[in-house]
């Protein structure tokens, strides 16, 4: 069976659900061989092993630690050049479709992004992508060399499949390219403790209706009592309330949480096109004819400054 390439997006081997998906659909065209780069490379294997690794390829130099996108496209193409796989599978992250475009490039191949599913093909795997906030769906192949093709986070259910796992040093050796560039500093992001929005359980999202930046605090609140993600729309953040970091929509983020809450959000076409696969979504509006209704599990028509503080009692008194 033709082996097929998933890149893995892991925090010091902590592997992310990105990437378990990927194996999920790797499975389905080939048999998956895992490539983890840098610090903790080979503490992902269990992982990786547990969801269909075959093999999993690590390697960790200094050169990985960085952000940097170069050495790890000489990575990515060192396991190519050691495995020649009949796809090389990656996520959607800003980063990761870097470094598939960069691959694309060097391998003289087609890429196909932001695919939303993945089958196998008589002449190849056959991807599908969402248009037009979702109003259609393509489905496309490449025709010239291995097809790289990166997948949107929360496009298909993780499904575990034990392998064997294999953990095998990969050789790299570092393109000049990859060592011309370095990192002077650095500024971290203040932590708010709460989950990563694209692999929340549970997402609270606040709209142009939240009415201000200072408002946000409601939802925050809300989104803390219930161990959830903050997100927002567009509208919200081009108004300057919340970080572009945090937008769910055709612009923002893809979520797909169990349950997704939306205050003071119309639901607009390009909004749901990142949250309209949740498990459960619930929606407080005070306009009874706002579209967002028409997708909802459960609607509340009234004022989000009465409902969403109301809500957030409730919860903490649950939780005692
Ligand atoms: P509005 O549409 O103004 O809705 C606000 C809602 O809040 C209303 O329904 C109102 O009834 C309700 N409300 C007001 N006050 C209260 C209150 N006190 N209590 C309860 N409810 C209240 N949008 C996104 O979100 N994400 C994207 O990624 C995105 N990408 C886009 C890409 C393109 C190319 C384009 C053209 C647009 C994009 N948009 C996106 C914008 C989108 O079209 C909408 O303009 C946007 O989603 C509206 O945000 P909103 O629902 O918060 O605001």
């Amino acid at each position: 069976m033709a082996e097929v390439l998933v890149y893995v997006d892991h925090v010091d081997g902590a592997v992310r659900k990105p990437t378990l998906e990927l194996l999920t659909l790797a499975r389905r065209i080939g048999e998956p061989v895992a490539v983890a780069l840098g610090n903790g490379a080979a503490d992902t294997a269990a992982a990786l092993a547990e969801h269909g690794a075959v093999k999993v390829l690590t390697a960790d130099a200094p050169e990985f630690a960085d952000y940097l996108v170069v050495p790890k496209v000489d990575a990515l193409q060192a396991a190519y050049d050691a495995v020649s796989p009949a796809a090389v599978l990656l996520p959607s992250s800003a980063e990761a479709k870097e470094i598939a475009a960069r691959l694309a490039v060097r391998i003289g191949s087609g890429i196909i992004t932001d695919a939303v599913d993945l089958e196998a093909g008589d002449e190849g795997p056959v991807a599908t992508q969402s248009a037009f906030a979702a109003s259609y769906t393509t489905k496309s192949r490449v025709s010239k060399g291995t097809p790289v093709i990166t997948v949107k986070p929360n496009s298909v259910a993780v499904e575990a499949a034990p392998a064997a796992g294999a953990v095998e040093a990969l050789t790299v050796s570092f393109s000049a390219q990859a060592t011309g560039t370095k990192v002077l500093s650095r500024t971290p992001r203040e932590s708010t403790g709460r989950p990563e929005l694209t692999e929340a359980a549970i997402v609270v999202s606040g709209g142009r209706g939240v009415n201000g930046a200072e408002n946000f605090a409601i939802i925050e609140s809300l989104a803390d009592s219930l161990g959830a993600a903050v997100g927002a729309s567009r509208a919200a953040v081009d108004a300057g309330w919340y970080p572009h970091t945090n937008q769910v929509g055709q612009t923002g983020k893809s979520v797909s949480p169990q349950l997704y809450i939306a205050s003071g959000i119309s639901g607009a076409i390009q909004h749901r096109a990142g949250m309209q696969t949740s498990k459960t979504i619930v929606a407080i509006n005070k306009d009874s004819e706002a579209p967002i209704f028409d997708l909802v599990d459960y609607g509340v028509v009234g004022d989000l400054f009465n409902v969403v503080p109301q809500l957030t009692d409730e919860v903490k008194s649950r939780k005692g």
